[in-house]
């Protein structure tokens, strides 16, 4: 049995948790890391999940809405590379004339649009 560490995103063994750490999901090596370099790793974490889904969520673009905004410019990088990838998306998807189901990635291309 192991448990996921959201930091690395790994499922790491058990021991590789403390107890503080099996509550907020970051394994001990983790917790070492400086606290920019958790945060950029988990929002990395977090926007690579999103290439399994093929809308955006509103959530999701809340969360994307900030990390644009972060002092990070690895993080602003990949969120832009992610709206890029949901732009796309939905150029190809208008090809078929679904339009209702491009309500979230027009949204998506005003986040765009609001990009830096
Ligand atoms: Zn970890």
């Amino acid at each position: 049995m192991g448990h996921y560490c959201k930091i690395c995103g790994r499922i790491r063994a058990d021991e590789k948790f403390s107890g503080k750490g099996h509550r907020n999901h970051v394994c001990k090596d983790c917790s070492k890391k400086p606290a920019a370099e958790r945060d950029k790793l988990t929002a990395m974490n977090r926007m690579y999940m999103l290439y399994q889904y093929s809308n955006l969520s509103k959530n999701n673009r809340k969360m994307l809405q900030k990390y644009l905004q972060s002092d990070s410019e690895e993080i602003r990088n990949v969120t832009k590379e992610i709206l890029d990838h949901f732009h796309k998306l939905r150029e190809g998807s208008l090809e078929y004339g679904e339009d209702t189901e491009n309500v979230y990635n027009e949204q998506c291309d005003d986040l765009l649009e609001a990009a830096p």
